[in-house]
This record gives structure tokens, C-alpha cells and sequence, in this order.
């Protein structure tokens, strides 16, 4: 086992499903890179290139993370969620597929289709989705303009601020923060 391979085991890495495979010396199972069942120790797994492979060797697949199931749910649900991480910790940036398809090795129409399968969203829904929860958290603070509170959380204009808040939250940064002051009101 390379150190890059024990790294997508450890890191549980996504990424991996399908093109490594991790067998668990004492159970002889084999997992996805992705699967969280089982604990990994260095001493007690082993990297396998194809199922195959593993399969030869009188390992069984796992019944939690199916690697014997490229279709399964599962796997997609993996990717969603990494790719929520990646857009929960890039939001401020402008949204780009190519920056995020990259960053996960997949696909970028591949990974589209699954987040919306997956989630019922866009990936740019999400993007925006996080902003205004980021921008709903500074809202509730008195002390950060409404602008400012835009351009924190990745705005280029407060124009195109309150456009999308409003698209999403069904009222503006202003209408938002005053609601939120009066329900504090006795
Ligand atoms: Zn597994």
C-alpha cells in the first residue's frame, strides 16, 4: 500500500470509489475508500487496484458501502457531501464547476446530474443557499451594514445581495433583519 492509498482510506476519500479498494485483512472485506463502517489501521488494511483483484484473493464486499454497487446510493450521497464541504468552505468565491469538479476529481456534468438527483437542488442553488445562511448570521447582528453583511459573505454588489437573498428567503436583508429584531421584541 502506497502512502497516497492509505491516505484515501484514512481521509475516507470519495474520490477513490471505484478505481481503489480497501480490504480489511481481519474481516476480509473490501470497501469503497468512502465507507465509514469499519475501522482502518495501517497494519490491518490492504490496497486493491480492481474488485476483482480482491475478490481472488477471498475478500467479500462490504455490505455497508457496496463497492460491488458502482450505482449505488450511496456512493452519490458520498459526493454530495463533499462537494457541500467544498462549497460550504469556497462560498465567498464566485461558483465555478470546473474549481469544484477539479477539487473532486469527478466529472463536472456527471457531478451536476448526481447533486440534483441527490439533493433536488442545482449546485448554484447550494452556492447561494450558503451564502444566505452566512449572511442571515451577520443579518442578526446589529453591528454589520447590510452591504457589508453582501460583501462578507461573497456579493459582488449589494444590488445583487438582496436580489438572490430575496430570491431565496422570500424577503430581503432588510425586511430579514427587521423581523428578526421585532421577534426579540417582549
Ligand atoms: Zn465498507
Amino acid at each position: 500500500m502506497t502512502k497516497a492509498e492509505w491516505q484515501a482510506f484514512q481521509n475516507h476519500d470519495a474520490a477513490y470509489d471505484g478505481r481503489l479498494f480497501c480490504g480489511m485483512i481481519s474481516s476480509k472485506a473490501v470497501c469503497r475508500p468512502s465507507c465509514t463502517a469499519r475501522m482502518r489501521h495501517p497494519d490491518n488494511v490492504v490496497a486493491f487496484s480492481s474488485l476483482a483483484e480482491a475478490e481472488s484473493q477471498g475478500f467479500t464486499p462490504c455490505r455497508h458501502c457496496r463497492p460491488d454497487q458502482p450505482q449505488w446510493q450511496g456512493e452519490k450521497k458520498e459526493l454530495v457531501r463533499a462537494a457541500q464541504a467544498y462549497i460550504d468552505a469556497h462560498s465567498a468565491e464566485k461558483f465555478s464547476l470546473k474549481a469544484l469538479s477539479g477539487a473532486l476529481y469527478i466529472n463536472g456534468s456527471y457531478l451536476l446530474r448526481v447533486f440534483r438527483e441527490v439533493t433536488g437542488h442545482t449546485l448554484l442553488w447550494y452556492h447561494n443557499h450558503i451564502r444566505c445562511e452566512k449572511a442571515k448570521r451577520l443579518l442578526t447582528q446589529n453591528t454589520v451594514s447590510i452591504s457589508a453583511a453582501g460583501e462578507q459573505v461573497g456579493f459582488c454588489s449589494s444590488s445583487h445581495f438582496t436580489h438572490v437573498f430575496h430570491k431565496m428567503e422570500g424577503k430581503t436583508p432588510s425586511e430579514f433583519r427587521k423581523a428578526y429584531y421585532q421577534s426579540l421584541e417582549p
